[in-house]
């Protein structure tokens, strides 16, 4: 899924967890995971997720 790394901030991420194992928001291009859909750095997605298809 693409989406702008401002949007991504509100989504859970699989993997991050608080010290009372709540789940954490993604943290976008902080994390090495996140991959950059454009050039433009406009939209991008997790890596975890796989590459994308269509969009
Ligand atoms: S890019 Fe990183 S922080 Fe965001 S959902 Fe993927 S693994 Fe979690």
């Amino acid at each position: 899924m693409q989406t702008s790394e401002s949007e991504a901030k509100y989504k859970y991420c699989p993997l991050l967890k608080t010290s009372d194992d709540k789940m954490k928001m993604c943290q976008g291009s902080m994390c090495m995971m996140w991959r950059w859909a454009d050039d433009l750095k406009e939209a991008g997605y997790c890596g975890l997720a796989g590459t994308v298809r269509g969009r």
